[in-house]
């Protein structure tokens, strides 16, 4: 794609996310990540000359060698995969602006012990697999509000802003919907979250109606 091309393809989804926000409410403010897995530097590179400026990425290696290499840009980096222990310090040597996937208290205890010796914090959100899904990581819904309670007390150089999750893995819409639904009813439980993070190609408009307020936007912008 040209670079006007590029802008025109980005208008045209800003466009959506509008008039599925405007549903909401004319407060309700959307955030897009894009979800850059798919492609290399130079695709962000590009992306960001027509406004982009937040970018998602699921492994932590993909991550910082992007971050490296366009190092010269005001980015924002979002880490919104599965964080394994072992990636924790290469992780937070990047600096993340938020990190979107706890999903055990294992994990955010790891996190915790390395912040406080590094004297460092961290934005983050809690996954929850509100679809019930075995392939998904996350708290179950209902030992969510009780594990991000935890997670605030013990964890204080954890600052964390909300939740994360990823919609039912179906072309059967009452599903994703109810799974969304899920979401944002816990995300309204919790004391002073401002991040829903829910919503990705395939059904962002539907996650935004449900409350989404940052959608992960990948093979939509990229393919
Ligand atoms: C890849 C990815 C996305 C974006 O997915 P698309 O369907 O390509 O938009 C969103 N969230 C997570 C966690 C991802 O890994």
């Amino acid at each position: 794609m040209t670079i006007v091309e590029q802008k025109r393809h980005l208008d045209a989804i800003i466009d959506r996310i509008e008039k599925a926000r405007i549903c909401v409410s004319e407060h309700h403010i959307v955030k897009i990540v894009a979800a850059s897995k798919y492609v290399d530097a130079d695709a962000i590179r590009s992306l960001y000359s027509i406004g982009q400026r937040a970018f998602g990425e699921n492994k932590v290696q993909d991550l910082k060698t992007k971050a490296d290499s366009l190092e010269d840009l005001p980015l924002e980096w979002h880490f919104i995969g599965t964080l394994q222990k072992n990636k924790i310090n290469q992780l937070l040597s990047i600096r993340p602006h938020l990190i979107h996937s706890i999903d055990s208290l294992e994990l955010a205890h790891a996190l915790q012990e390395r912040l406080s010796r590094e004297n460092q914090t961290l934005r983050a959100l809690v996954q929850v697999n509100s679809a019930y899904e075995e392939s998904k990581s996350g708290f179950t819904p209902e030992e969510f509000v009780e594990r991000y309670g935890q997670i605030v007390s013990e964890c204080p150089n954890l600052h964390l802003q909300g939740i994360m999750s990823i919609g039912a893995h179906t072309q059967e819409t009452a599903i994703v919907k109810k799974s969304f639904e899920t979401t944002r009813s816990l995300f309204e439980q919790l004391p002073n979250a401002t991040t829903c993070s829910m919503g990705m190609s395939s059904d962002f408009e539907l996650a935004i109606q449900c409350g989404s307020n940052l959608v992960r936007l990948g093979s939509i912008l990229f393919k």
